[in-house]
């Protein structure tokens, strides 16, 4: 199991499995993610709803602000997204993609997950991605990872 939490700390989760993903770890390079994350790409592994539980650590009482605001999207691919970010701080530390064969799934921002003894170099990082995604968009910069599936679009 492997735990994360937003940079202010208010919003935590624990993530069950081990490996943390199976199935799809990806990069986006497209615009609509630089945007989003305010960096060069965003780092996304989807893990299964029930694998997913979400704490409030503030320890307060004050229902003022929400643990987590959701703000939908539409990305590049032509698909409605929505992000979940901490009330507070903003950190956004997962998106939906809305439709039925991702019901089941969330797509957790890689960065927030840290590992069971509070590694701040991130357990979430340092999970392979397996595809990069609109890398025509990709700075031209950041070379192609080795042995990861490269596509144009999505
Ligand atoms: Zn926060
Ligand atoms: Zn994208």
């Amino acid at each position: 199991m492997a735990t994360g939490s937003c940079v202010c700390g208010k919003a935590t989760y624990t993530l069950k499995g081990q490996p943390l993903a199976r199935s799809a770890q990806a990069i986006c390079h497209c615009h609509d993610c630089r945007r989003l994350t305010g960096s060069a790409f965003t780092y996304s592994l989807q893990v299964r709803k029930e694998d997913f539980a979400l704490f409030d650590n503030s320890g307060s009482t004050d229902s003022a602000t929400p643990l987590l605001r959701e703000t939908k999207f539409t990305h590049i691919s032509g698909v409605t997204m929505k992000f979940s970010a901490c009330g507070d701080c903003g950190t956004r530390l997962y998106k939906q993609v809305e439709s039925p064969e991702h019901e089941p799934f969330l797509l957790v921002q890689a960065g927030t997950i840290i590992d069971r003894g509070g590694d701040k170099d991130g357990q979430g990082v340092q999970v392979k991605p397996d595809m990069e995604l609109w890398t025509k968009h990709r700075a031209s910069w950041i070379p192609a990872i080795d042995g990861v599936v490269q596509k144009q679009e999505f």
